[in-house]
Formats: structure tokens, C-alpha cells, sequence
């Protein structure tokens, strides 16, 4: 019997340079290498005959070596050893390239064991061979059944400096040495109601599965289900996971509300009488709405955690400007942390202007900075002389400290993840953190998964907006946009068009939108200021032109997709996004919603090509046909289905190994109300398996995320 904790070093057949290719891998422990499941499996339980063979398949064979030799080449250091393996009725070639040492382990009378794919030789008649098939010795003594053949073989995600049999060893042994009990964070009640798994079980089926089915239909559908990810085994690690996030959400919940922060900010006749003055307009009812909540959790003797939700253009960034309004009157610092360097900017710029009648110094921080900028203003930040910092993750370095954080201001807040907005809160003592979004998950999916968050939501749009009228154009519809363009720009107003950047066509896209400025410029535009803006320029440059577009010195501007988020200039209503067929529903609609922020009528065509593939049809016309971004998100999710919506990278959430937190919504409904059960559990009479799960998960959160739970 071996530890869970013990080092992958004490098992057989691995000493320290398989230890420390291993550790390289992130693999120390006997536990990091069970969680190290198979990607796929294969079926190698049947042998077959010989003489069965056809091209190209992929077959299982067990035979003898009848005949076998090495012979050279012309090509210089290449070597080709060629054995003839039979069985009863037939016979097949096998050839292992390069491989110096197969003279010493096959010889004629070798018994063997054969997994590859079948080929037709071009050099001997089209004859069927082998070439370089996984080869088993048997050593007489056994049956043909081993860990690499005779059962459904696991296939591993290569690990560096070990090659996939060496690697299926290694695992047989550490499975066949794991303990029976292993720490789980599903406790046992919760296994027993939900059916699921033990641990050891499940981690000893998804290694060496053992088909339960009678007959061929029964063991593939099995088979099936263990290559899908969605075996019972495996679904066993999908609730584990989701249970674990969702408790260790609550755990990190309880544990704010027990600790109180040592100030209060009160919304008083002075904070009111600054907030009035940086106004440029009369708040919606919503956004009213919003900020009285916040105001609420300023007042708390609890630090604030909440999300403020709202569609595009609803207006959050006044909300949020309003809250550090409040927090600066009182003394103390803001934070406010974007995720693009354009926006960081355009929030710098546009909060500047806010301020400026408060007289409040507000500074920007960015990665693109000259390192003597950076420095200048961390030490301003530092001494407190910066009331309000605007930036991008440059806010999150270590160096950056502040006198005394009280707020922090988290915009687009899905394509941060928790372990950096966690940094950031970290800068403060107990600060209170607003996280806004404008996310493209469905609202139910949202509450399930932000459940440490309390959440405000902006339903309405500011007064005067006019829905955007979306229209979908063929490429050939050309001379109209043109026309629109014009149209627009001579009615005083402004113009996007959009490229997309998707990266494998990353530098084709820069092309076409470099291209595109160039033209416009020579041949249709003559007369206009036609702008370009990617990401390949210098962030001064891009300064520039943000600047000049907003100022409206521009008419027209080309981008790529570096406006997607946030970006707001009210005075352009006419959004042309080229290639819309390569653009997810989210990305279409966040980038439409640059335009229709003013009280003009603003238009969004989209120029796509859908050919016959009724998915794109399907998307482009649900852009035509609504502005409403949660009903977006819902078709998108019906859409595209399982695990396409979002990439844990754009929902924020921890990385999840097994989870997809759209396809197993259902999962993660259960797991968060069984979390709320397990919590309540624990306050009042928690037996040892419950305090052992609660251990087990209060370890992995501080692992993952540095986050000390409690409760
Ligand atoms: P988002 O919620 O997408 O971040 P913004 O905060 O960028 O939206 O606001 C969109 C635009 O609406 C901005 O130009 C902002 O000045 C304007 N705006 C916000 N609230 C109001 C309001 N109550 N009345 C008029 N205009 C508003
Ligand atoms: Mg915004």
C-alpha cells in the first residue's frame, strides 16, 4: 500500500529522472498522477486473426516471431529491423524504424503481442505490414492478457520524456497500490444520496476500466461513454468539482461576513452634494437603484462583494464612478482594474474628466508603460497621493501597494479569473469589491456561478436610446455599405469597421483591415478621415487614435476586434462588422453594442457569408432579430450546446479539469444547492466525514487560489 501523498518516487520503476521529468509535468505526489486521467480509451480486449487484416484499421494481434532480421539503408542513420510474427492461420510483417535496441528483445520463437495500424507496404507488392506497432513480449508463462492488451487500454495525454507504455505502467502500479479510502470531497451521505462512486473506485475504473456489458452493443456504449467523458466515473469528478467550487464559494462567502472591515462610508449631504457635481446626466432608475445598494454595503460593518449586471450601454461606469465617489470623500483609495489597455485608457480619460471638479488625482497604470512611468506612479499610488488608480493588470503586480485601498472596481469582470481578483482585494485592508459585467451568461447560470457575490442588476437603458437596427449583407452588398457609411458620416456621425482576429488567420485579418484603410482612404473616401486600430501598434498609437475617433477627427475607423469591449463613443451609429460568420453571438453583440449610445438611431450591418450552414444563418438572424443580451446568451447556449459558450477563460471561473459548466448545468444546480445543505451541515452537526470533505476542500482552495477558508 502506498500514500496519496507519498512521492511518485517510491513506486516501481520510477527513480529520479522519471521523478523529476514527472515534477516537470506538475506531478509529485501518487495523487497528482491518478488525477492524471486517460484522454481515451481503446478497445484491446479482442485478439484478431492475421488473416483478418485490412488496410488501415487499427487491430490487435498476438503471434509468433518466425522470422527476423536488421538491415540498413541508403539514407544515412536510418535502420529498419523487419520481423515476420504468425498465428495459426496467417502471417504479417512488422517493421520498427530506428529502433537500435529491437534486436535484442525479438528473436525467432519470441511470443508477441501486436497494437497498430495496418498498411499497405509500397515497397513489397502491397503487401499489409505494421510499422512501428506497440510491441508486447509474452513470457510464456501468462495468459495474452497484460496492462497493454487483452481490456480497454487507457490513453494518456503525453507527458514530457516519457513514452505512453512506460507511462500505462506506471500507472497500473500506482492504481494497484492506492489505498481503498481516499480523501473526497463529496462526503459520504451525499455519495450514498446521489449514487455516486468512491473515489478509489472510480479513479481504478477510469485507469483500467473493466466493461460491465454483455455483448458487443452493450460493452461499445460503455466504451463510448468513457471516451465522451461521461461514463459514471467520470461524472462522479464532474460533481466532485462542481461541489467543491460551490462549497468553497460559500466557504469564502461566510468567511467575508465574519470579518468586519474598520470603517463605514456613509452617503451623507457632502458625499451627495460631490456626486452632483460630476453628473452629466440624471441616473436611470436602475442605475439609482444600483448605487443605493452599494451605498448599503459602503455603510456595512461587511466588506462588499457584488456584481453589478447590466447589458451593454446600460451605463455601469457611472455607477461605479459614483461608489468611488463615496469611498474618496471619505479618505481612502479606489482601484479600478479593466482588461484591455483601451479601456483601461478610455476609463482613465473619461474618469478624469469626472473628477476633475473634486480635484482628485487619478493615475494610470498599464503593462505598456516605460518602466521610470510605472515606477513614478506606484510610488504616488503608494503615498496615497493617487486617489484613484486606472489600469489594466499592471494594478495586480507585486510592486504595486497602496496607502489605503478601500474600493476596488473590477469592469468585464468575466475575463478576469478569481485568483486575480483576489490579488487585487489583496492590496487592501478588507476592501469592498464591485465587479461588473455585461456577461453573456444566461442570468440563472450567473447567480449559480458567482454564489460568493451579491448581485445588482441595470434592467434598463439610459432615456432616449433607439433600439440598433441590425441588418445582415452578402459580400456583393458592397456599394450599399459604402453608401451607408457615407450617409452616416455626412449626418455628422461616426463609423466602425470591425475585422475579426481569430488567431490562426491572425495575420490574414490584420492584412484585410490594413488593406481595407488603405482603400478607403485612396479610392472610396477620399475626402474623410479614415482611422486603422490593432493590436500590433504601439499602445501610444493606439492613444491617438482613440483620441481623435472620440473627439470625432476621425469619420471612420477600421479595427480589429481590440474594440470589442467597452469602448464608448455616443456619436458613432454605424457598426460594420466584416466577416460576421466567424464571430460567436457574445463577440457580435458586445461588439454592436459600441453604437446606440447616444439618442441618435445607430444601425449595425453585418457583412457574413452563411453558405449552407444553418448554425451561422441561425446566429446572424437572432442578431437581427433582438437587442436583448440575455436572450442572446440563451440561443447562444441552445445554439452551440455543451462546452462551446464559454471557455472558462471568459466566465472567470477556475480552471475546471472535468466540469463544463454548461454542458452539466443540471450538475451544477445540484451541486450548489447540496453546498448550501453541506454548509448548514457543518455549522450544526457535522460528523468526521463531513469535517474531513471540508478540509479536503478548504486545502484545494488555498492551493488553487491562495484563499484561507473558513467555516
Ligand atoms: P456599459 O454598461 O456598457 O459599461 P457605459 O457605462 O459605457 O455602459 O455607458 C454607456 C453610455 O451611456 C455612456 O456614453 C454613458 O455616458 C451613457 N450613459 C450612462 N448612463 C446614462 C444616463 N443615465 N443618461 C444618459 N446617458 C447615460
Ligand atoms: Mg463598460
Amino acid at each position: 500500500m502506498i500514500g496519496i501523498e507519498d512521492s511518485v518516487g517510491s513506486l516501481d520503476g520510477i527513480g529520479p529522472q522519471r521523478t523529476e521529468a514527472l515534477a516537470a509535468c506538475g506531478i509529485r505526489t501518487v495523487g497528482d498522477l491518478l488525477a492524471h486521467i486517460p484522454f481515451r480509451y481503446e478497445d484491446r480486449s479482442r485478439f484478431r486473426p492475421i488473416s483478418s487484416l485490412k488496410e488501415n484499421e487499427w487491430a490487435l494481434v498476438c503471434g509468433e516471431v518466425c522470422r527476423a532480421g536488421a538491415y540498413r539503408t541508403r539514407r544515412r542513420g536510418f535502420s529498419i529491423f523487419e520481423m515476420l510474427v504468425r498465428d495459426d492461420r496467417g502471417g504479417i510483417r512488422v517493421k520498427l524504424f530506428n529502433q537500435p535496441y529491437a534486436a535484442r528483445l525479438y528473436s525467432v520463437g519470441t511470443r508477441l503481442v501486436l497494437y497498430g495500424q495496418v498498411k499497405k507496404d509500397a515497397f513489397s507488392k502491397g503487401a499489409l505490414f505494421f510499422a512501428n506497432p506497440e510491441c508486447e513480449i509474452l513470457d510464456g508463462k501468462k495468459d495474452p492478457s497484460s496492462i497493454h492488451s487483452g481490456r480497454v487500454v487507457p490513453i494518456y495525454r503525453r507527458l514530457d520524456g516519457l513514452e505512453g507504455r512506460v507511462l500505462r505502467r506506471i500507472m497500473f502500479a500506482a492504481v494497484s497500490r492506492a489505498p481503498q479510502e481516499l480523501p473526497d470531497a463529496v462526503p459520504a451521505y451525499l455519495r450514498g444520496k446521489l449514487r455516486l462512486p468512491s473515489k478509489s473506485n472510480a479513479l481504478r475504473q477510469l485507469h483500467f476500466p473493466k466493461l460491465a456489458g454483455n455483448g458487443a452493443q452493450a460493452r461499445e456504449r460503455e466504451l463510448n461513454l468513457l471516451n465522451a467523458g461521461l461514463s459514471p466515473e467520470h461524472k462522479r469528478f464532474i460533481f466532485e468539482e462542481l461541489f467543491q467550487f460551490q462549497a468553497g464559494i460559500r466557504m469564502l462567502k461566510r468567511h467575508r461576513m465574519q470579518c468586519g472591515k474598520n470603517r463605514k462610508f456613509l452617503l451623507d449631504g457632502k458625499v451627495r452634494a460631490a456626486i452632483k457635481k460630476i453628473l452629466p446626466f440624471h441616473p436611470t432608475a436602475a442605475q439609482k437603484r444600483a448605487l443605493g445598494e452599494i451605498a448599503e454595503d459602503l455603510r456595512s460593518e461587511h466588506p462588499m462583494s457584488r456584481l453589478l449586471q447590466g447589458d451593454v450601454g446600460s451605463g455601469k461606469t457611472i455607477v461605479a464612478a459614483q461608489a468611488a465617489v463615496i469611498v474618496l470623500e471619505n479618505g481612502c483609495q479606489a482601484a479600478f482594474m479593466a482588461p484591455t489597455e483601451i479601456l483601461a485608457e478610455q476609463h482613465y480619460f473619461y474618469m478624469k474628466r469626472l473628477f476633475e471638479p473634486l480635484g482628485y488625482t487619478i493615475d494610470l497604470l498599464k503593462g505598456s508603460q516605460p518602466v521610470e512611468e510605472k515606477k513614478r506612479v506606484s510610488l504616488r499610488v503608494k503615498s496615497g497621493e493617487t486617489r484613484i488608480a486606472v489600469g489594466t493588470h499592471a494594478l495586480i503586480q507585486k510592486n504595486v501597494e497602496f496607502e489605503n485601498l478601500a474600493l476596488v472596481i473590477i469592469d468585464e469582470q468575466h475575463r478576469f479569473g478569481v485568483l486575480q481578483r483576489e490579488t487585487l482585494r489583496r492590496k487592501g485592508d478588507r476592501p469592498d469589491v464591485l465587479v461588473m459585467t455585461a456577461t453573456p451568461i444566461p442570468r440563472s447560470l450567473a447567480l449559480t456561478l458567482y454564489g460568493d457575490l451579491d448581485v445588482s442588476v441595470i434592467d434598463e437603458l439610459p432615456p432616449g436610446r433607439q433600439p440598433i437596427e441590425t441588418v445582415w449583407y452578402e459580400e456583393n452588398r458592397r456599394p450599399a455599405i459604402f453608401d451607408r457609411i457615407r450617409r452616416t458620416v455626412e449626418a455628422g456621425y461616426q463609423a466602425y469597421i470591425v475585422y475579426p482576429l481569430v488567431e490562426e488567420s491572425e495575420k490574414l485579418d490584420l492584412r484585410a483591415a490594413i488593406e481595407t484603410a488603405a482603400r478607403l482612404k485612396a479610392e472610396i473616401f477620399p475626402d474623410l478621415q479614415i482611422g486603422l486600430l490593432h493590436g500590433r501598434m504601439k499602445s501610444r498609437e493606439k492613444e491617438v487614435v482613440m483620441r481623435d475617433f472620440s473627439a470625432g477627427k476621425i469619420h471612420v475607423l477600421v479595427s480589429t476586434t481590440v474594440i470589442e469591449v467597452g469602448v464608448d463613443v455616443a456619436n458613432a451609429t454605424l457598426m460594420i462588422i466584416e466577416h460576421a460568420e466567424r464571430f460567436g453571438l457574445a463577440q457580435l453583440h458586445q461588439l454592436r453594442g459600441r453604437v446606440g449610445r447616444g439618442s441618435a438611431k445607430s444601425t449595425c450591418v453585418l457583412v457574413g457569408h452563411a453558405g449552407d450552414n444553418p448554425e451561422i444563418r441561425r446566429r446572424l438572424e437572432i442578431m437581427c432579430e433582438t437587442n436583448d443580451g440575455f436572450r442572446i446568451s440563451e440561443a447562444d447556449l441552445e445554439l452551440r450546446g455543451p462546452g462551446e459558450v464559454m471557455g472558462t477563460r471568459q466566465s472567470g471561473v477556475p480552471a475546471l479539469q472535468f466540469a463544463d459548466i454548461v454542458r452539466d448545468r443540471r450538475a451544477l444546480e445540484i451541486a450548489s444547492v447540496e453546498a448550501d445543505r453541506f454548509l448548514q451541515l457543518l455549522q450544526i452537526r457535522p460528523d468526521r466525514e463531513c469535517r474531513r470533505a471540508a478540509e479536503l476542500i478548504r486545502r484545494q482552495w488555498r492551493d488553487r487560489f491562495g484563499a484561507i477558508l473558513t467555516g
